[in-house]
């Protein structure tokens, strides 16, 4: 595997391989890399003549200091998983690379901003926007995946895609899970013990909502998904949604003609974890 440090070298490499007629498939992380982003990347080497996979923790998508700092950086270890894996070249950048100046420029996403992630992360979004443009002009790859995991973050990138034209089609893979249901994150390294356990109710709260939508209102859906977390100390939720999938706004009540995303956000101890369920 291949490991690039450098912008210009980057794209020195994909000019090259673009000419020679390669396909490339391009999965951007922020590392701590878990089975989540390398059945991603396994995806993409199928999918493509080989894959890149970027690893850069992005400062200006945290608009929480504490949760910069904290986030996990394991480098040596995950070159060394990616070295097993079938990821033909590594990107890793350096924050003075990406960022010769301040980011100035501010994206709007319009409502898609203004829920759930949008909401309780303000500026989350330019950050993420800023970055995955960046990346995607650095690379130049034909196909991008995304989780699902992410289901805001995919909406937001597609409206990107969209909105610039950039000449590239995005992948949204489904959710990579724990046996126990619990959705794999980078963020999950930072549980204590008793945390990870207790972190399992997240996906069980989704489950339970999905089975309670059948037959019962959004409100009483909502209900039940804070009474059902209401036990756990750890955990805080920050909020339970019901949203169309595609625009993400929320759902007054749930219609058998829409995909609905049953979106939770919750603090467990003092790391933030998301999860969604599409029915
Ligand atoms: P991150 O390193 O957390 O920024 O994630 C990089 C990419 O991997 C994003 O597109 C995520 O949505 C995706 N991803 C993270 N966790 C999972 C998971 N458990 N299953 C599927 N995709 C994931």
């Amino acid at each position: 595997m291949q490991i690039i440090t450098s912008l210009r070298d980057i794209k020195e490499q994909t000019e090259k391989l673009r000419s020679s007629g390669k396909t490339i498939g391009f999965v951007p992380t922020m590392g701590a890399l878990h089975q989540g982003h390398l059945t991603l990347l396994e995806t993409a080497a199928e999918q493509n003549d080989l894959s890149i996979c970027s690893i850069f923790v992005n400062p200006t998508q945290f608009n929480n200091a504490e949760d910069f700092k904290l986030y996990p950086r394991i480098l040596e270890n995950d070159i060394e998983a990616l070295k097993k894996s079938r990821c033909a070249m590594l990107f890793a950048p350096s924050v003075a690379d990406m960022y010769p100046e301040t980011l100035q420029l501010k994206f709007d996403f319009g409502e898609l901003e203004t829920v759930m992630e949008g909401k309780f992360r303000p500026g989350h979004f330019t950050g993420v926007a800023a970055i995955v443009s960046k990346l995607f002009h650095a690379v130049r790859p034909h196909k991008a995946y995304f989780g699902q995991k992410d289901l805001q973050q995919y909406a937001v990138i597609n409206r990107l895609v969209t909105d610039l034209s950039f000449d590239l089609e995005l992948v949204c893979h489904p959710i990579i899970r724990e046996a126990d249901g619990l959705a794999m994150s980078s963020r999950n390294r930072r549980l204590s013990e008793e945390q990870r356990e207790q972190a399992t109710q997240l996906y069980k709260a989704l489950q339970l909502a999905s089975g309670l939508s059948k037959a019962h209102t959004v409100a009483e859906v909502k209900e039940a998904v804070s009474k059902h977390l209401q036990p756990f100390a750890a955990i805080k939720l920050e909020y339970f949604e019901v949203a169309d999938v595609n625009s993400l706004q929320p759902l007054a009540e749930f219609d058998a003609s829409d995909r609905v995303a049953l979106c939770i956000a919750a603090y467990v101890g003092e790391v933030r974890l998301i999860d969604n369920v599409i029915i």
